[in-house]
């Protein structure tokens, strides 16, 4: 990972080795904070940064703020400014990854959420794939863990405690020899996967997991839902998956802002259709991708200008 230079921290932007929290932080001791990821795509023919979706990510953060009680005192476009000032300043000409962050600022213990003050701090870096391996060919296999719940840990909210769950997953289907895993959840159907949200293709319909399945309201999946029903005519269900419905799909794919969009040929040693990347990912593949840079004049309009600092629409 190459290091950013700069943050946004306790309300100004720093060089990136004064933006430092103590030990005894509360979010470094008890996981109280949430973060976000966004990426700003690159277009070299613009000479462009183009940040995607901005106010929908800033939006989600808020409401993962709210799940913690930390009062933000930035509106989302006053975060999106934030970020484009800050992008500005590492002068960035490549695509990047950006972390905001809300976290409990105490300096103290005390297991609550009341009455313990938040700060917002962001970063960014130049960045590629968030899965290394081949993203056009990920074999899965189901978690032994299951996804939090609701009633647990606020699945909805990116809240940095709760990805304890996301790195026992991902560590053990690694270690297992596998990319990625799907993970269940309590009800035992198909959640998502260890950070990316999930879809298959069975019988000419796209099916994903309801938001009501205990996955994060990706971005990236409200994004496909669009694309692929305007652009690629796909009838997409939200519902329930059963396990054994991945395994006779015809497609797979995960999607997030880290992984893109990113097929899936074997799940627990069984062939995703062919075995091989299918036409629809392969499609809405290059779809996504020229999207983001600004390439699809109709979904200009989710992407924001870093270096000419206004909403870019055709
Ligand atoms: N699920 C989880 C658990 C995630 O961490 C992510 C990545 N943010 C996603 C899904 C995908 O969400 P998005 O498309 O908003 O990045």
């Amino acid at each position: 990972m190459s290091m950013p230079k700069y943050a946004f921290f306790e309300g100004k932007i720093v060089p990136i080795d004064q933006a430092k929290v103590s030990v005894m932080n509360h979010a470094l001791n008890y996981g109280t904070a949430a973060f976000g990821g966004v990426r700003a795509y690159w277009n070299d023919d613009e000479k462009q940064l183009f940040v995607f979706r901005p106010l929908d990510h800033f939006n989600r953060l808020k409401n993962s703020a709210k799940l913690l009680m930390i009062d933000l005192p930035y509106s989302a476009e006053q975060l999106r400014d934030i970020l484009c000032e800050l992008l500005r300043t590492e002068d960035f000409k490549e695509n990047v990854y950006i972390r905001p962050l809300v976290y409990k600022s105490l300096n103290g213990i005390g297991v609550k959420l009341h009455e313990v003050p938040g700060d917002f701090t962001l970063w960014a870096f130049p960045f590629g794939n968030y899965i290394t391996a081949d993203n056009t060919n990920l074999k899965v296999g189901f978690s032994s863990w299951k996804r939090v719940s609701d009633n647990i840990i606020p699945a909805r909210g990116k809240i940095s405690g709760s990805y304890i769950n996301s790195a026992l997953i991902k560590t053990e289907a690694e270690l297992n020899g596998f990319d990625e895993a799907l993970v269940l959840n309590d009800d035992g159907h198909v959640s998502e996967a260890s950070a990316a949200n999930f879809f298959i293709m069975r019988h000419g319909k796209a099916i994903t997991p309801p938001l009501n399945a205990d996955i994060l309201e990706g971005i990236t999946r409200s994004t496909i839902i669009t694309l692929l029903s305007e652009v690629m005519g796909i009838e997409v269900v939200e519902r329930d998956i059963d396990r054994t419905e991945v395994y006779t799909a015809d497609e797979a794919f995960l999607c997030g802002t880290g992984v893109q969009v990113a097929a899936i040929t074997s799940v627990d040693h069984r062939a995703i259709g062919t075995g091989k990347m299918g036409p629809v990912v392969a499609k809405l593949r290059d779809t996504f991708f020229d999207m983001v840079k600004g390439k699809l004049p109709q979904y200009r309009h989710w992407l924001h200008a870093v270096y000419a600092d206004e909403p870019v629409r055709a």
